[in-house]
């Protein structure tokens, strides 16, 4: 059996609920035979590291980019772990999806990411995510972070963390919005530009309604 692995870049907004949007598709695919969906996060990797690196701490809260050579670096290291991880896993599945949230986020990642897919000669299907920004900005509002296990959830739907019902508190990034938004306009959306262009296989999808926005995207890669 051949199993078909497939890169699957998320592209949005800040705020627009790629990290809901994973855990829905990876709860989707614990319970399915054909599909296994794994993922690289760059940004929560880089929210564990600043807890013990002033210096990436500042850069995450303030809303800046991490430079290109650490973001390009630790994109390889992180899929390599993965990909590790699947091929030593116990069950391979017919397709297995990698899931990547925070990269490519400007130019030279994008450049840096062609030039590793191809290198590597893998298939790449893009979801691109869909969300005013005035939405956005009302999400990270309410967002919230769990100190203990550092689950997120919406003070809409939870008054405390619903896994350890610790009180939660807002990610020191979502202070930043606005810049972090305007990061965005300026770096991250040539390169969507630029993936809209390049890639056969891409979705895109209204993310007003997260769980709505995960089944089209689950659908999508049953066509795969
Ligand atoms: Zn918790």
């Amino acid at each position: 059996m051949k199993t078909n692995v497939i890169l699957v870049p998320l592209f949005g907004i800040p705020g627009s609920g790629k990290g809901t949007i994973i855990s829905t598709l990876k709860k989707l695919s614990a319970t399915n035979a054909d599909i296994q969906v794994v993922s690289v996060e760059m940004g929560s990797h880089f929210r564990k590291l600043a807890q013990d690196d002033e210096c990436i701490r500042q850069i995450v809260d303030s809303g800046n980019l991490l430079s290109d050579s650490t973001a390009n670096e630790t994109f390889q290291k992180l899929i390599q772990e993965v990909a590790a991880n699947v091929l030593f896993g116990q069950e391979l599945k017919n397709k297995v999806v990698i899931l990547i949230d925070g990269y490519p986020r400007a130019k030279n990642q994008g450049e840096n990411f062609l030039a590793f897919i191809r290198s590597k000669n893998l298939e790449v299907a893009p979801v691109f995510l869909e969300l005013d920004e005035e939405i956005s900005i009302q999400r990270s509002r309410i967002r919230r972070i769990c100190p203990q296990c550092g689950a997120t959830f919406s003070i809409k739907e939870h008054t405390t963390c619903p896994k350890c019902q610790k009180k939660g508190r807002r990610r020191p990034d979502d202070h930043s919005m606005a810049h972090r938004i305007a990061v965005f306009n300026d770096e991250t959306l040539p390169v969507i530009k630029e993936a809209r262009q390049s890639f056969q296989h891409q979705i895109s999808v209204e993310s007003n309604d997260l769980r709505t926005a995960a089944l089209e995207i689950w659908a999508f890669f049953q066509n795969l």
